[in-house]
């Protein structure tokens, strides 16, 4: 995180129901719009994505949802519908792999779906799914809405919340936004609403009906996190200054150059592979197969001796892979510096 969205948060407190609050939320809105590429209003919900992710299924789903799974976050999606009651089908496809218009196509025409969970970019394995396909496979199959969690996708790679008819779409504050934790974002269509309506259970602190009602107010319904919204609303300044599809075009480039170098190493004899195919790659996480020999904990261990974070897998990819987060505000500058230290690392062990 950048020192200034650091620093941004430590301002004096505001009423919840203060006139400089309502000035605060409607300032961030047309920004927030603007990531979300929607003309509807965006949610800022306090609490952490799994909350909206939450909130998506109680909200929008109706009977049956068939969650696509391919790693530990879209199987936290359909963990949740099912805790939440609905009839729920895993799609699962092995880990490293995404999920393709035909097969969702095939899926929705054996069962009778209403509702489609899928994460956008699985942080777990470096994949990212089409979602602009997807929901056009989802809408050609009828009443079906599409939950998609973008959270380490949107403000990394592009959204086109309206364009591809998202039905629900959610962000986290910690991810491509380079954010302290404790915010999430969210877009809901008519769709979604007025599903909520016939939806009694869809609970209390995250009834989308009350969102909007209080955002159209520019207000929200409970007290949010203060110094986070701060946060936010610097960091919209900042992205708005390098403009979205600059943030996009360096993320993209930071993940070439990260793909570039893995095939640089396996040039010089050292096995490494990234784990989703070309096509299905997030340009904000790269998920790399180490060799037999190495183990993802000591790499990154080792790593966070010489002043760098990464993470070794995640589950059952724990010490059989690392990945590397290259969103936010980082740089290609920065990431030459830890790929660098990385070579070192890799080449030594
Ligand atoms: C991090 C992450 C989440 C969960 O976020 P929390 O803020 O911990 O609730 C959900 N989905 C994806 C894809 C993530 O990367």
């Amino acid at each position: 995180m950048r020192p200034e969205i650091l620093q941004a948060q430590v301002r004096p407190m505001i009423g919840h129901r203060a006139r400089a609050m309502e000035e605060l939320l409607g300032r961030m809105q047309p920004l927030l719009q603007y990531l979300f590429r929607t003309r509807r209003l965006v949610y800022v919900s306090t609490s952490s994505a799994t909350g909206l992710m939450e909130a998506a299924v109680r909200n929008g789903a109706r009977r049956r949802v068939l969650s696509l799974v391919n790693g530990a976050f879209s199987e936290r999606f359909f963990r949740i519908a099912r805790a939440c009651g609905f009839e729920t089908s895993a799609l699962e496809v092995p880990l490293g792999h995404g999920h393709t218009p035909e097969m969702l196509e095939d899926a929705l025409r054996a069962g009778d779906y209403d509702t489609i969970t899928v994460v956008h970019s699985e942080t777990s394995t470096g994949v990212l799914d089409p979602i602009a396909e997807l929901a056009s496979v989802a809408h050609n199959a009828g009443d079906v809405a599409l939950l998609v969690d973008s959270v380490s996708a949107l403000a990394g790679t592009p959204v086109e919340t309206d364009a591809w008819g998202l039905d629900f779409v959610l962000t986290g504050s910690q991810k491509a936004l380079a954010l302290p934790p404790g915010l999430a974002l969210g877009v809901a269509q008519e769709t979604i609403l007025k599903r909520a309506e016939r939806n009694p259970a869809r609970g209390v602190y995250f009834d989308f009906l009350e969102f909007e009602k209080n955002l159209a107010k520019n207000q929200t319904p409970n007290t949010p996190a203060v110094s986070l919204l701060y946060a936010l609303d610097a960091q919209l300044q900042r992205i708005r200054e390098e403009t979205l599809e600059r943030r996009i075009e360096r993320h993209a480039a930071m993940a070439r150059r990260t793909w570039e170098w893995v095939d640089a190493m396996r040039d010089r004899g050292i096995g490494l592979e990234v784990l989703a195919p070309p096509g299905f790659r997030s340009p904000t996480v790269t998920c790399i197969r180490l060799p037999e020999a190495m183990k993802g904990s000591e790499i990154s261990a080792r790593m966070r001796e010489r002043g760098f974070t990464i993470a070794s897998g995640y589950g059952p990819l724990k010490d059989t892979t690392i990945r590397i987060g290259h969103m936010g505000d980082h740089t290609v500058e920065e990431l030459n510096e830890l790929l660098a230290i990385l070579e070192h690392v890799v080449t030594k062990s």
